[in-house]
């Protein structure tokens, strides 16, 4: 039986550790763009797992491959190999445009592996002397939280006490092209970022920002690895954030919405002149590239094969961010940031804080994020109807009129 919604927030606070400070609401089923708490109310998701439930909760798709996954094998580790294996590397390299690929987990895990994939590249392939790799990162980046990643954060709370840090970062402003040049030496062996900055607050580079990126690391030889593990696999339109500019990396960290909500899976892809730099023993994870995981991820891509979910994203973004450019006009909000069905939107002095306006959607049945202070982030299933949409935007006009 399920506890009350008291009953479980009362239990979490005594048990579990305090590093999240999530909404007092209790889920116990979803579907679509849909939760039902444990009282039975319902709330439009407007959050989607930070874009990991993409194709929503729930989807007949991905829980089917799962089901029928469970009843054959779930693992194996990568001691043997699986009859999904060969099929998932093969259909994510091609679309992604390139040749292999390295399964793990969770994002931070692919973020590790992309920082170890270039050092590696950079003292077997590139010549950089052993142990002066540099890698540039951006500002305001988020890329995780493991050790090392930590170490190339500026967000105070992400990084304080977490110390001894991991040299071999080079951090500079986000979106400023000509920082990024100068810090760019014969010793870098990569380029670092989030093609849109989700949980800065999704800030969209300036125009020709990641095509010029993409031209100095070419000139450079310094690879060009871009973290879409939330920006990627549909949310703004296109499969990869990368392509509003044309921009080809050379190196995808993806995640996320790859698992489908069902399961952690992430991946770095790249082609075989720079995965190729590992040889048995290197790297692994005994849960990466598992069967259920590639199982899952297949039916992701094979999804995504379809344009879709891309299409759909692209639609009711437009919508959306016209939407939300009225609200700006109305003066309840002060700016309104992203691509596709993802916005960050900073609230109008006066109309209460991030905070505030997501304890009110709440009340109304409408579940967003907070993040810096003033700003709300909305990022709705991809599935989500063009009625829910608007109905979550009239509860967003309510709270900020109110
Ligand atoms: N990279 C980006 C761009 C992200 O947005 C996130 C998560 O929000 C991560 C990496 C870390 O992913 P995970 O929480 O699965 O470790």
């Amino acid at each position: 039986t399920s506890p009350t919604t008291a009953e479980a927030l009362r239990s979490a606070d005594a048990h579990s550790a305090h590093n999240y400070h999530p909404l007092p609401v209790v889920v116990a089923t979803a579907d679509g763009a849909w939760m039902t708490d444990v009282e039975g109310k319902r709330y439009l998701d407007m959050l989607a797992g930070y874009s990991a439930l993409n194709f929503g909760h729930g989807n007949r798709r991905l829980i089917d491959a799962a089901r029928a996954q469970l009843e054959r094998v779930t693992l194996t580790s990568r001691a043997f190999h699986h009859d999904r294996f060969a099929a998932f590397c093969a259909e994510l390299a091609a679309l992604c445009g390139k040749e292999m690929v390295l399964p793990m987990n969770t994002g931070a895990e692919a973020v590790e592996t992309a920082v170890k994939t270039a050092r590696k590249w950079g003292y077997e392939v590139k010549g950089v002397p052993d142990g002066h790799a540099k890698i540039v990162v951006a500002a305001n980046n988020f890329h995780g939280r493991t050790t090392t990643i930590v170490s190339f954060s500026t967000d105070h709370e992400a990084r304080d006490h977490y110390g001894p840090y991991t040299p071999g970062f080079e951090i500079v402003p986000y979106g400023d092209l000509t920082a990024m040049q100068a810090a760019v030496t014969e010793n870098t062996v990569a380029v670092l970022l989030e093609p849109i900055q989700g949980e800065a607050g999704v800030l969209v580079p300036p125009p020709g920002y990641l095509a010029g990126v993409r031209e100095l690391t070419r000139e450079r030889n310094v690879l060009f690895m871009a973290d879409e593990i939330q920006s990627g696999l549909g949310r703004t339109g296109k499969t990869f954030a990368c392509e509003h500019e044309g921009v080809v990396p050379d190196v995808y960290i993806l995640g996320k919405a790859l698992g489908g909500g069902v399961v952690p899976v992430s991946a770095v892809v790249a082609d075989r002149d720079v995965l190729g730099v590992f040889k048995p023993g290197e790297h692994g994870s005994t849960f990466g590239g598992n069967p259920l995981a590639c199982a899952v991820a297949l039916e992701v891509i094979a999804m995504l094969r379809t344009g879709e979910y891309q299409q759909r994203a692209a639609e009711l973004g437009d919508h959306l961010h016209h939407e939300l450019g009225l609200l700006v006009g109305a003066g309840t909000v002060t700016a309104v940031r992203g691509r596709g069905l993802w916005a960050g939107v900073d609230i109008a002095p006066g109309h209460g804080s991030g905070r505030d306006v997501s304890e009110r959607l709440m009340e109304r049945g409408v579940l967003v994020k907070d993040t810096h202070g003033a700003t709300i982030r909305i990022a709705p299933p991809l599935v989500i109807t063009k009625e829910d949409l608007d109905w979550g935007l009239d509860q967003l006009r309510a709270v900020l009129t109110a």
